[in-house]
């Protein structure tokens, strides 16, 4: 049976401080302790959030390995989440990259050696035909955002299966940390449809289905009740579709994205938060976007939903779509994705130029001198210090996105990038590096990471309960983050507004996509706000204690 959000009024005793959502620990009142039958359970000093946040970061800091940290806060999640989301928020550089890439990368594959408690839902092929009563037993009737993964392709680090989970908990995580979805009405789920990753179906403590993955005709049918039964029984929830192999992220996104409120973070979200750091980019080198040539290295999810958006922008700017397609050009695993090639996978069709084949990376740089490079291969170090030089040989100020995650799969590093180049590349990666000096100068590198797009997106859903996510609002979403970069952060050479920023970057981001859902009528929060921003800002979740 599922219930409504639980309040302070419906649980008592243990049980109360026993969930996560509701538990305030020692910082329960001692007129709470009285009305809750909870004296005696706590110790008897009564403590502030702020002191008990004290307390978790002295701990924090004494754990020896960023596994040891990320299992550390999954498990104060789990007892605690006001305390959990005031601690994030409130040191997010370094808590991020252990809640999300990398370390939620490594957690994942080591994910049934470090299992403690479920967090989320798990739904196997074995339910297929039950999956409503499945989503039924998940306790909390209002659930706004969804993140679902079938973990064939967990960051750059390939087939997962059941270990994914880590995947939509980090990034439901960071839709509460970085633009206050309420962490009560977020539901993460793994698809378990088997995998082909060999060395979890022979290990004893793997936790998914130790089968082979589900393909065809059964896994989209699978796909397709879980959907429909999402709808039915969370009809106002956001789905958002989250490391799926890239074959079927784009067949589930185009089946999808018209008829149910749904987006692929890593075609979508990857695509706007790369569009927002070139156009920033662009105000260091003063180039046009008309006038860039980009280069990717992988065709895939992330490259071409980035290409795809570039050819939006540029369309929006008077190209017709063949000319804007050819700024964009890609490299895949077998060399330069050109007409000559045969059994080229649909999604990469548009970008096959009419041009003689090249057989890598290197040789494409030099035919094709780009003004900008983009790494979305999953491939780390293909970035090589020729390739780099060269870039900067014709290029004033080369544009080098490393967005490959986690770090060991970065293109190349930030300290790379700016010694190859003598400090003129514009870089930014997928997963963070630290500042680099060099000759006496600092620079900071950018992190191109998604999480400065979706939790915004996810905000104005929930708030302008939008019945869809278009392109256009990924394309607002671009604009405003790359306009919310402001000209002291530009100054020190970023291109992303700096991360304690980005609650304050989210709500404006979350106004500027909702003026898209009201113009374009998908918007069911009615009358529209006033003002936007200011009802955006209001519906953002707060990690303090409630009454
Ligand atoms: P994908 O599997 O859909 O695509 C990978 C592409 O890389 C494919 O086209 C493949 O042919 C190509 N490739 C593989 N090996 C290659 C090689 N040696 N040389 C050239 N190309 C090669 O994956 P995806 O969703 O596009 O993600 C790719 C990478 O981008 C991952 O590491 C992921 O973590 C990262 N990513 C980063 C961000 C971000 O930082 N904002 C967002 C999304 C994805």
């Amino acid at each position: 049976m599922s219930h409504t959000t639980p309040t302070n009024h419906t649980l008592t005793g243990v049980e109360l401080i026993h969930n996560p959502i509701l538990n305030k620990g020692t910082a329960f009142t001692p007129a709470e302790r009285d009305a809750l039958g909870l004296r005696g359970l706590l110790p008897p000093r009564v403590f502030t959030l702020e002191e008990q946040m004290q307390r978790i970061m002295e701990n924090f800091h004494k754990k020896q390995t960023m596994l040891e940290k990320y299992i550390f806060l999954v498990a104060l999640q789990d007892r605690n989440e006001t305390l959990f989301y005031r601690t994030v928020i409130e040191h997010l550089d370094e808590m991020m990259p252990i809640i999300y890439t990398p370390t939620v990368g490594q957690a994942c594959q080591e994910f049934g050696h470090i299992y403690r408690r479920p967090r989320g839902l798990y739904i196997s092929s074995a339910d297929r035909g039950h999956i409503d009563q499945l989503l039924a037993n998940w306790p909390y009737e209002d659930v706004r955002v969804i993140v679902v993964t079938d973990g064939e392709r967990i960051l750059g680090l390939g087939d997962l299966g059941a270990n994914g989970m880590g995947i939509p908990v980090g990034k439901l995580a960071l839709y509460t940390a970085c633009a206050g979805i309420d962490p009560a009405t977020t539901l993460p789920i793994t698809l378990d449809v088997g995998t082909n990753n060999q060395s979890l179906l022979d290990d004893p403590l793997y936790i998914g289905l130790p089968q082979r993955r589900l393909r065809g005709e059964a896994y989209d049918a699978f796909v397709e009740e879980f959907v429909s039964a999402v709808q039915s029984r969370f009809p106002r929830a956001l789905l958002q579709f989250e490391d799926f192999g890239n074959s079927n992220a784009f067949r589930l996104l185009h089946t999808y994205r018209d008829k149910v409120c749904t987006f692929n973070d890593d075609i979508q979200g990857t695509a706007a938060v790369t569009l927002a750091g070139v156009y920033a980019a662009l105000r260091h080198t003063g180039g046009a976007l008309a006038d860039q040539t980009f280069l990717f290295l992988g065709a895939g999810e992330a490259g071409i939903g980035i290409g795809d958006l570039i050819v939006t922008a540029l369309m929006e700017e008077g190209l017709t779509a063949e000319q804007a397609r050819h700024k964009c050009w890609f490299v895949d695993s077998q060399g330069l994705v050109v007409q000559s090639r045969d059994k080229l996978a649909e999604h990469k069709l548009p970008y096959a130029h009419n041009y003689p084949f090249l057989p890598d990376l290197a040789s494409a740089v030099e035919a094709l001198r780009p003004t900008a490079l983009i790494g979305v291969s999953g491939q780390g170090q293909t970035f090589t210090q020729p390739i780099v030089e060269q870039m900067a040989a014709f290029n004033e100020r080369p544009i080098i996105l490393a967005l490959s995650n986690p770090t060991s799969q970065s293109e190349c590093t930030a300290e790379q990038a700016y010694t190859w180049t003598n400090g003129r590349a514009i870089f930014a990666s997928g997963s963070p590096f630290a500042p680099v000096t060099l000759n006496g100068q600092t620079y900071i590198p950018g992190q191109g990471n998604n999480a400065y797009i979706f939790p915004g997106v996810g905000l104005s859903v929930v708030a302008s309960g939008s019945s869809r996510v278009t392109d256009e609002m990924f394309m607002a979403a671009a604009k405003a983050l790359a306009t919310a970069l402001t000209p002291a952060e530009q100054a020190q050479g970023r291109i992303y507004p700096a991360l304690e920023r980005i609650r304050e970057v989210s709500a404006v981001l979350a106004a500027a996509v909702s003026q898209v859902a009201y113009a374009q009528g998908l918007a069911t929060t009615l009358p529209a706000p006033a003002n936007l921003l200011t009802a955006m800002q209001a519906a953002m979740y707060q990690p303090v204690y409630g009454a």
